[in-house]
């Protein structure tokens, strides 16, 4: 059995690295996938487009008859480009702009627009028509690369689906098991202060961080008016505005962590009620008869570590998931964009990286007297995840995983720590909020005083921790840190044609966050944390991530057995 143990260690440690060595490599394929086939693809025709509201085709049949795209986008074939306006004889166009005729098939909604302007049409019929470029309302994309992209986002959908089914159950189970194995609840309080302490302070760092740069730097200023068009036309921000609306009062939100039904907490996945679930339940555990709280919390350990080899079972898809999203992510926004929006996301990635390296690495080196580089190298497979989904409770089964065996931090810190960590800490969530709405004011012109922007660090405070650690959160809560200052709550379609992108960075800097709290916790509770050495790695096959997810002999479990 030993020797069985010590040869899978050291076959484990060859497969783990192969592991995370296989995820970037996936990272690289989907992001060149994306840049070459994607449906922005610049290699690809570009032969299809989509309009939005307002973009008006002109049929020139019998007559000069105009079909407005009313609401939404309508994707159409383009069948060819023409300089100067197709049709001599139409009024009121200047002759230098680009016209392309396209192609579509006759919705039923066509039809009924079709009728209330007097034109008969049957569904099914193919129309075609000119409609001239305009960046705010024609968006131009490969068909093939669109099809590409539809063929395979299952597969990174299928991936998230496996890490996120574990998410609830982890943190429920692994969290009773880190409470009742606390014992002394002096700690507890001082692991909840410490973490809430952290996640607020540097919280409101990041966010000084962000409005200091876009104050010096002014993106919003240096933003050509074609840019700033091609920004406001990519999206419609009618889904955003809905959300304005205020946030529940911050009683409510202390009163709304308690649930009235646990069971329906768990189901709904409201990571905040599961967390005061687990926590009381665990407590409860070590103020009953030791006997019978050895047997539940017995169950709780079991069914634990099935959750974490579940997690590994999934973080096998990792490869082919994360090259999925990625080509997805990068394929669908293509990375012209971000040129366009150069300035704007490189403030959000010079502050986030700012941020990162003024306030985690300190934090790291001298409050948990970590190497940051040993430290960054033990959360990669978290970091990669994290920039991959942009989500960090996604991320959240594979941090903890990180934390425990990379660093050796205790479960009753992680299992704390880190939960709270991905629902209510996102440093890199309120930076961006401060630059974009810093920005969105200066591009509509808008003066913000000190104390406006001091404002948006109370609001952006209060967006982050409300934001739940999924894909475009922070960018759905921006909203609220707009309406606070009064600027218009539209400008949100300024930045969302980036969103995806820099979500990706910013989730990223949420899980280094969560990471460095988590191990300053741990340090302060005297735990004798340390970054895995491979040596270690190598001799313990209980530790490591990657060196965990080995080939396991199935063996069926001894139901009867009186063992
Ligand atoms: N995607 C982010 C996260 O999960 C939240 C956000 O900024 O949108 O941490």
């Amino acid at each position: 059995m030993e020797e069985a143990q010590s040869a899978s260690s050291s076959g484990d440690e060859k497969q783990g690295m192969q592991l995370y060595t296989k995820i970037l490599i996936g990272m690289l394929c989907g992001v060149l996938l994306g840049f070459f086939v994607g449906p922005n693809s610049s290699f690809l025709s570009a032969n299809g487009a989509v309009l939005s509201k307002g973009a008006t085709i002109v049929t020139y049949a019998g007559g000069t008859e105009a079909l407005e795209v009313a609401n939404g986008v309508e994707r159409v074939a383009v069948l060819e480009e023409q300089s100067g306006v197709p049709n001599p004889g139409a009024k009121g166009e200047d002759a230098t702009s680009v016209w392309l005729r396209v192609q579509w098939t006759l919705s039923s909604a066509d039809i009924v627009r079709l009728k209330a302007e007097g034109v008969e049409a049957k569904r099914g019929d193919v129309h075609s028509g000119w409609v001239k470029t305009d960046p705010m309302k024609v968006r131009r994309y490969s068909t093939l690369g669109q099809k590409l992209v539809d063929w395979t986002e299952w597969i990174g959908r299928l991936f998230l689906a496996m890490i996120k089914m574990v998410v609830v159950p982890l943190v429920f189970f692994s969290l009773i098991v880190g409470m009742a194995s606390l014992g002394d609840f002096r700690k507890l309080g001082r692991m909840g202060g410490v973490t809430l302490g952290f996640f607020t302070f540097t919280t409101m760092v990041a966010l000084t961080i962000g409005l200091l740069l876009t104050n010096l730097f002014e993106p919003g200023s240096i933003l050509s008016e074609v840019d700033k068009a091609t920004l406001l036309g990519s999206f419609t921000a009618d889904k955003v505005v809905s959300s304005a609306a205020g946030a529940p009062s911050f009683v409510d939100q202390i009163v709304g962590i308690v649930p009235s039904n646990p069971i329906a907490s768990l189901a709904a996945g409201d990571m905040l009620q599961v967390i005061f679930f687990a926590t009381m339940l665990g407590i409860a555990f070590t103020l009953m008869a030791a006997d019978a709280a050895k047997r539940a919390v017995d169950l709780c350990v079991s069914i634990n570590e099935a959750m974490v080899v579940l997690v590994h079972v999934a973080m096998k898809l990792a490869p082919i998931g994360v090259a999925a999203l990625l080509f997805e992510v990068v394929g669908s926004t293509g990375l012209g964009v971000l040129a366009a929006l150069g300035a704007y996301g490189g403030v959000v990635v010079l502050g986030l990286l700012t941020h990162i390296l003024i306030v985690y690495m300190p934090v790291v080196i001298m409050g948990a007297r970590l190497p940051f580089l040993g430290f960054i190298q033990s959360i990669r497979a978290a970091l990669v995840l994290a920039f991959s989904t942009s989500s960090s409770s996604a991320t959240l089964p594979v941090s903890m995983e990180a934390c425990e065996n990379n660093l050796n931090v205790s479960n009753e810190v992680a299992s704390f720590v880190l939960p709270i960590g991905a629902t209510v800490n996102m440093d890199g969530t309120a930076l961006y909020q401060g630059v974009a709405a810093v920005f969105i004011a200066q591009i509509y012109g808008i003066d913000l005083s000190v104390g406006d922007q001091a404002t948006i660090v109370v609001s952006a405070t209060m967006a982050s921790i409300g934001a739940a650690g999924v894909p475009g959160a922070g960018m759905l809560t921006l909203a609220m840190v707009l309406a606070a200052v009064g600027v218009p709550v539209q400008g949100v379609a300024l930045v969302i044609g980036v969103d995806r992108l820099l979500d990706m960075f910013r989730t990223a800097t949420n899980v280094v966050g969560d990471c460095t709290a988590t191990s300053l916790v741990a340090r302060m509770q005297g735990e004798s944390i340390a970054v895995l050495t491979p040596e270690a790695d190598a001799a313990d096959p209980n530790r490591g991530m990657e060196s965990r997810l080995v080939e396991v002999e199935p063996q069926a479990v001894d139901v009867d057995g009186d063992a």
